[in-house]
């Protein structure tokens, strides 16, 4: 237990108290093996705590093997207990939420030797709906494996606490747990449902609503302040109980995950599901929520006339969908810009498909007039008429895109088709609606409304990218607070950067080859695979290959990997098996070599032995075709600043540092990381990512010397 008052005579939390729980046979030393005290977390505590007294937002990044959960938990516990204020704490992954909830909070509180309640909340849909499992067992499947899922879900539902999905034995297939799972806009509610007392999503929100602390995830978090920034207001429950002080972490994820949860979209895929669960016949079978209700109505309620229109909706989304995978074309991708109205090949489909939804609606819609609203298949019905409408509402802003963006010069929305699904045969497009700018959203919705707003990621500020070396906190956080609205709160936002404890000067060592052709000559290809070949032979595996895209990644595949596995070294490459089986067999082959892109340049985390050399071949310039990333480069040169300098180099250096940082994850691991990419040496910007590097051993030569300069490293 910590010796001391905590709080001291203004009602604050102490530092120097908490402090002391992070030192040397301290509270948490004493239950944790090997512990080392760290310069750097105490700091990090420090700002924590400063953050919650002075109602403050803050920026920290704490690098690797800072120990930044102790350092926050510690003054977010006793900040709960001292307090009736709630705090959130959000997380990008499942990962560190259990890892949160499971292990350092238990600790901490073990530490402090008090008691907290603490709830661990995951999105709704994770949970089974009783009443739609009630539902789905009466409505007859065409499907023999669903019904068969269904059966033993229907089994597991009498015997399970939590009603997660996670505790399922098995993975349920993706369409039936859409049918089972639950959702704010078909749940009945408290009032009317008729499971409402063994409801697993009621008993969790009770919880939740008893509870101090809250671990969620962003989707959760953003859920809740859109809702509340909509006109919920912040006194009572919305997604979430309310609350005043949140703590963001893995916060360098907040632009991507805010401009997921804000955006909109449908698909030829959904609006068949949707379409699916209210009327499907096979053979003479019949079934779906409109059999179900049509048992309640006159036999002459569901004639022809709906059915036909469902076929009619079904034809339009499928002539919608053929003109959109035109449009997305090879790249599988399309913008809508100024240039470019929907007019010339998806006007008419959409227009017919926006007629068709309405009719439709209509039609159902009067069908339900006369039926008690509380019924739960015409409660899931209206539901899915609200879902359709949506649908034609979004078609609406498609067809009347060209137009607004004449009016208006409209901005606010970058309007973009994506080609999705395994193979070309097999695919449809996904029509998107994403937030030009999310920084305006977070400002209401966070930054200005809580109290204290703490966010915290090992990556969220770069080196001073005009090449000087040196910088202020509001230059190096800039790219990462603008993009996010911290900066646009009319409120001090304090900043901190605790550099990671772990040796990088001694058992690190960074390489770029000074002969690196630039990236978009014919001889760069041939060099990389030179490159790999040579380092990954003299590392024996235990390595890294990080590319920019899925393309380059095959190609130096292809032609790395026959002499490598010549040489026993087994060749893992992303896309061939689910990403964390991909990672347990690297895991646990030394001799492995792994070439991955995109999600492998975050979040890999392995210690020791099997990684121990990570190639970075390009440095991770986004590509131009990421429509969102271009709507928003082409808004800041429109606004005469500089897109380059604002955002694509500062995007690029923060996720370089995420690329390096896979390396070293505990103070005992050692290895090397070499840059392919000519960029570096030959470009004025390239020395920004060098500057965002900490302190290593450096080999700039030939790659000649750099191959030799690696193994006497190594070995
Ligand atoms: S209260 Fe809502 S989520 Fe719970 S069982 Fe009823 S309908 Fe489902």
């Amino acid at each position: 237990m910590l010796d001391g008052t905590i709080l001291d005579k203004n009602n604050s939390l102490d530092a120097d108290i908490l402090c002391i729980a992070l030192e040397e046979n301290g509270a948490i030393a004493n239950r944790l093996s090997a512990y080392e005290r760290r310069d750097a977390q105490l700091d990090f505590l420090r700002l924590i705590v400063r953050a919650f007294n002075e109602d403050s937002l803050a920026a920290a990044e704490a690098g690797t093997g800072v120990g930044k959960s102790f350092a926050y938990l510690l003054p977010a516990l006793e900040f709960a207990l001292s307090s009736d204020e709630r705090i959130v704490i959000s997380t990008a992954t499942i990962t560190l939420q259990e890892q949160l909830y499971e292990k350092d909070i238990p600790l901490v509180l073990s530490a402090l030797e008090k008691k907290v309640k603490c709830c661990l909340v995951k999105g709704r849909g994770n949970y089974l709906c009783l009443r739609r499992l009630s539902d789905a067992r009466l409505e007859q499947s065409l499907d023999s494996e669903e019904n068969e899922q269904l059966r033993t879900i229907s089994v597991w539902a009498g015997e399970t606490k939590t009603g997660s999905r996670s505790d399922i034995p098995f993975l349920p297939e993706p369409a039936l747990w859409s049918r089972l799972c639950s959702e704010s806009d078909t749940c009945l509610g408290m009032q009317f449902c008729p499971e409402r007392e063994h409801c697993f999503f009621m008993a969790l929100r009770r919880e939740a609503a008893n509870a101090s602390i809250l671990i969620v995830n962003h989707h959760l978090l953003f859920a809740d302040l859109a809702a509340r920034h909509e006109g919920a207001g912040y006194e009572s429950m919305v997604v979430l109980p309310p609350f005043t002080r949140v703590i963001i972490d893995e916060a360098h994820t907040m632009e991507t995950a805010a401009s997921s949860f804000f955006s909109k979209g449908w698909s030829r895929l959904g609006i068949n599901r949707a379409l699916s669960r209210l009327y499907r016949k096979r053979g003479i079978m019949k079934s779906g929520l409109l059999v179900q209700i049509g048992a309640l109505l006159p036999a002459s309620a569901l004639n022809n006339t709906i059915p036909k229109l469902i076929k009619s909706v079904r034809e339009a989304a499928e002539k919608a969908d053929d003109a959109a995978l035109a449009l997305c074309g090879t790249e599988g991708l399309f913008r809508f810009t100024q240039d470019y109205s929907a007019e010339a090949l998806l006007n008419q489909p959409l227009e017919l498909l926006q007629k068709t939804i309405i009719k439709l609606c209509k039609r159902i819609d009067t069908m339900l007039k006369n039926l008690n609203q509380e019924e739960g298949a015409v409660w899931e019905a209206k539901a899915i008429l609200r879902r359709l409408e949506s649908v034609a509402e979004l078609c609406r802003a498609f067809l009347e895109f060209g137009l607004a963006i004449e009016n208006s010069g409209m901005d606010n929305d970058v309007l973009w088709l994506e080609r999705q699904g395994r193979t070309r045969t097999d695919s449809w497009a996904a029509f998107n609606l994403t937030p030009l700018s999310i920084g305006p959203i977070l400002k209401d919705a966070l930054f200005q409304v809580n109290k204290t707003v703490i966010c915290v990621s090992a990556t969220l500020s770069t080196a001073p990218l005009d090449g000087t070396g040196s910088g202020d906190y509001d230059t190096m956080f800039r790219f990462w607070a603008d993009r996010c609205g911290a900066t646009l709160a009319d409120r001090e936002l304090l900043y901190g950067i605790f550099p990671s404890p772990f040796p990088y000067s001694q058992r690190t060592l960074l390489a770029v080859p000074s002969d690196a052709p630039l990236p978009d000559v014919p001889e760069y290809q041939d060099f990389t695979v030179r490159a790999i070949n040579s380092l990954v032979r003299i590392s024996g595996g235990s390595a890294l290959v990080l590319f920019t895209s899925y393309h380059a990644l095959q190609n130096s595949y292809e032609e790395a990997a026959p002499a490598l596995e010549e040489e026993g070294i087994r060749c893992l490459k992303q896309g061939d098996d689910d990403r964390s089986r991909l990672l347990e067999i690297f895991l646990n082959d030394q001799n492995s070599v792994l070439f991955g892109t995109d999600s492998f340049w975050e979040g890999v985390d392995i210690p020791g032995e099997a990684l121990r050399l990570v190639i970075i071949c390009r440095l991770p310039f986004r590509t131009l075709k990421d429509p969102v990333f271009e709507a928003r480069r082409e808004l800041l040169d429109k606004n005469g600043r500089s897109s380059f300098m604002e955002l694509s180099l500062p995007d690029a250096v923060m996720k370089f540092k995420q690329g390096f940082g896979r390396l070293m994850r505990s103070s005992s691991d050692y290895g090397a990381v070499v840059v392919l990419d000519g960029r570096i040496f030959q470009k004025r910007y390239g020395k920004a990512f060098l500057d965002s590097l900490p302190e290593t051993k450096t080999s700039f030569n030939q790659l000649d010397t750099i191959l030799r300069d690696l193994e006497q490293f190594l070995f």
